[in-house]
């Protein structure tokens, strides 16, 4: 068993930093749980105080009820991976992965077997005898895996453990710590910036702005409804196309007033308030052809095999993107109707703040 529990959980560093403000959370036992958001925003030492390696300036830590505060870092059955993996160059794998257990004076017969059985898990069993200069990036990061695996914690604290890999081993390494994450069903608490990342593994995304959650719900939750530009924008690849304007309200009819259109907007948006705000769509919500609410030209086609990005000049810096189904015949240089689906249109305030739909 291992819920967590965080209460108004503060660190302060030196008189100027406030890393984390007060923030209150509960991780349910079994849970995949990410923490993302821009660099800086205080993942790290949220987690940190967590493991026990930074002691919050406030509030409390209750790991099933219990404050674990005043716990040392080795006694709260937590296993750690990071991003450096910091094996022993010296030892082998076989000798990297059973070093917790021999520190605990396990004996031989066990951390063999146990060696055995966690480095199939990660699929490293080939690896055992190599040295852990022998191994390559993606190997070591399995090695790492492994050697927190075999201390059985309850819940495991991951603090972007990919992010030195290349793309094609990350993917490969998300799926293998998904899948380990379900053969476990441990509580995993999982620090990362790639929204990505986070997207694929969590059962629940935790986004961080400047010491605060900004949002926390499913991925699709995020994704779908997103709470303000902060969290639209860090989500989605391309991200969410964001244009600046005045939200106009006469009477009941509501539109939306770009620097180049004006667009109607929905019913739902009936009780708007006027004002400044921007207009957000998916580029995959832009549909392309036929008679749309703007025409537009398009200056750049991006095949990426799948689909295709179509990049429209939107006016000053600003590019409108849509993302269409398989290999685009569009050509640069072609103008075509654009249309701003009216069901997907997000509407933010001048605060940032989403504008919620009247259902
Ligand atoms: P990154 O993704 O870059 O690691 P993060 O979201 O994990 O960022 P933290 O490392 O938790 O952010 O840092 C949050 C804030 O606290 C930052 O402003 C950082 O500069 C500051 N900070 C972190 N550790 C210390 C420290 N030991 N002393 C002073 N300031 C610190």
């Amino acid at each position: 068993m291992a819920r967590i529990e965080l209460d108004k959980l503060r660190k302060e560093f030196g008189r100027s930093v406030v890393a984390v403000k007060d923030l209150s959370l509960t991780i349910e036992d079994g849970e995949f749980l990410v923490m993302v958001g821009p660099s800086g925003c205080g993942k790290t030492t949220t987690l940190r105080m967590i493991a026990g390696f930074e002691d919050p300036s406030s509030g409390e830590i209750r790991m099933d009820g219990n404050p674990v505060n005043e716990l040392e870092p080795g006694d709260r059955n937590l296993g750690m991976v990071f991003q450096s993996h910091a094996l022993f160059p010296h030892k082998t794998v076989a000798q990297n992965i059973e070093f917790g257990p021999r520190m605990q004076k396990v004996d031989l017969e066990t951390r063999r077997r146990r060696v055995r059985e966690v480095a199939a898990m990660v699929r490293i069993s080939h690896l055992l005898d190599k040295m852990p200069g022998q191994c390559s990036g993606g190997e070591s990061q399995r090695v790492a895996l492994a050697r927190t695996l075999i201390t059985e914690p309850d819940t495991f604290l991951l603090d972007e453990p990919l992010s030195s890999l290349d793309a094609k081993l990350r993917r490969e390494m998300r799926a293998e710590v998904d899948r380990l994450h379900q053969e476990l069903r441990k509580t995993f608490i999982y620090v990362t910036h790639d929204q990505e990342e986070a997207m694929t593994l969590a059962d629940r995304i935790v986004v961080m702005r400047a010491g605060e959650i900004e949002q926390v719900g499913t991925p699709l939750e995020i994704y779908s409804d997103p709470v303000s530009l902060f969290v639209a924008d860090f989500f989605g690849s391309p991200s969410m196309n964001l244009i600046p304007g005045r939200i106009e309200n006469e009477a009941g009819s509501a539109v939306f007033a770009g620097e180049r259109t004006t667009i109607a907007l929905p019913p739902a948006f009936a009780g708007a308030a006027p004002g400044p705000g921007t207009l957000g769509i998916r580029p995959e919500h832009l549909a392309i052809g036929g008679q749309g609410d703007i025409v537009e030209k398009i200056h750049l086609v991006e095949p990426l095999g799948k689909d295709t990005l179509l990049y429209f000049d939107y006016g000053g810096e600003q590019d409108l993107i849509a993302v269409v189904d398989g290999v685009s015949t569009w050509r640069a240089g072609t103008e075509l109707g654009v249309r701003f689906t009216p069901e997907h249109l997000f509407l933010f305030g001048e605060d940032g703040r989403r504008i919620a739909r009247a259902h």
